[in-house]
This record gives structure tokens, sequence and C-alpha cells, in this order.
């Protein structure tokens, strides 16, 4: 099921969020919590609920819209 952009009316194209910090490459996650601060790991996790952020771009206007369907494997 692919999106349609709301102001252009066209296909959305499927991506994802990437982020390279310290040279890695990871996916970004959907996490079902507010941040909250760890001095350990940078932030806690808590919640179980951790989801694989699929992220459509409009390829006329660049908006994009974000799903989080899939659990992380
Ligand atoms: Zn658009």
């Amino acid at each position: 099921m692919i999106p349609t952009c709301p102001d252009c009316n066209q296909s959305m194209e499927e991506g994802f969020l990437l982020d390279e910090t310290y040279g890695n490459r990871n996916p970004v996650y959907w996490v079902g919590e507010p941040p909250e601060k760890s001095i350990w790991t940078g932030l806690k996790l808590k919640e179980k609920d951790i989801r694989r952020v699929q992220a459509y771009r409009c390829p006329s206007c660049g908006l994009l819209k974000f799903y989080a369907h899939e659990p992380r494997s």
C-alpha cells in the first residue's frame, strides 16, 4: 500500500531514515515512550514496543510521511 501525497496527489517513494553517527549506518526506529536520559547509554529503553520506520517521500514536493507497522527484528 503506497501512500499518495496529499498536496500533489502523486505516489510516494518508500525509504527510511538513516543514522550515520560515528561512521556507523543504522536505521532509525520508533519507540513507544517519551525519551528519558541515561548516563550510560544516552537514553533509557524500558518499552519493548520498538518499530521499523518506513519513510515515504513525495518525488514532486519532498513531503515525508512516516509509518511504524513492523516490529524491530
Ligand atoms: Zn507532494
